[in-house]
């Protein structure tokens, strides 16, 4: 792991507070004649917040350019549902926070109603949503194939370390990255695919579904939605 920063130190206590953690105990010093703890090794059994310090301060494709905050990912770390979308927008950008401009709020309630409706107690701080790459395509165009390939790892060390029982994909470009499927959306959305041993369904992004007369396609994802929460939840 990289040294620890202020700056760091900050991310750390940024990610902690998304996660709902408010108090912190620091941990006494090491005595004077402590061993150095051995390095935390990348791979299996790695914990999300030191793959959040292995990204550190990350310039490794071009996106770093214009982000104002690398936008990590949110919720639960043991969530047994995890939601992948493309990449951050302005208002995720703004904040660090994935999914809270307008696309955001109706994922949340798609989220949070659906599970109402279904007699499923869920709330959207039980699952854990992130993004594809991290940091906002300026003018929110697609992430570049060399864009998703650099931050895919670090998508994919994520959804190692949680484990959980299904994905959920919002959205062509991301179920293209996670599944390596080629198809379209509308082709792949409500079917089952796999990343590496979790099964994944895809479904169409939120902004997609906030275009007028998306009627039609709204239904379709909340059986998507169904589908991915009994899987889960059941
Ligand atoms: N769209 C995405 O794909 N991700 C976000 O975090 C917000 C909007």
């Amino acid at each position: 792991m990289p040294p620890m920063d202020a700056d760091l130190l900050h991310r750390y206590l940024e990610f902690y507070q998304d996660l709902g953690i408010k108090t912190l105990y620091r941990r006494t010093a090491p005595a004077a004649d402590a061993q150095p703890e051995a390095g935390v090794p990348k791979g299996p059994g790695e914990t999300l917040p030191q793959i959040l310090a292995d990204i550190g301060d990350c310039r490794r494709c071009r996106l770093h350019e214009g982000r104002n905050k690398l936008v990590f990912g949110v919720g639960n770390p043991n969530a047994p549902l995890v939601f992948v979308g493309e990449g951050p927008g302005a208002d995720e950008d703004a904040q660090g926070i994935p999914f809270v401009g307008r696309a955001g709020q109706l994922l949340t309630q798609m989220i949070e109603n659906t599970a109402k409706r279904e007699g499923i107690a869920l709330t959207r701080e039980d699952v854990y949503i992130c993004n594809v790459v991290k940091c906002r395509p300026p003018g929110n165009r697609t992430p570049e194939p060399d864009e998703m390939e650099i931050c895919g790892q670090f998508l994919e060390r994520q959804l190692a370390a949680i484990h959980p029982k299904a994905i959920c994909v919002l959205g062509g470009t991301a179920a293209r990255a996670l599944t390596g499927h080629k198809e379209g959306v509308t082709k792949m959305r409500g079917r089952w695919f796999q990343w590496r041993d979790v099964p994944v369904m895809v479904t169409y992004h939120p902004s997609y579904l906030l275009r007028p007369y998306n009627q039609e396609a709204k239904r379709e994802a909340w059986e998507d939605l169904k589908k991915v929460l009994h899987f889960v939840y059941d």
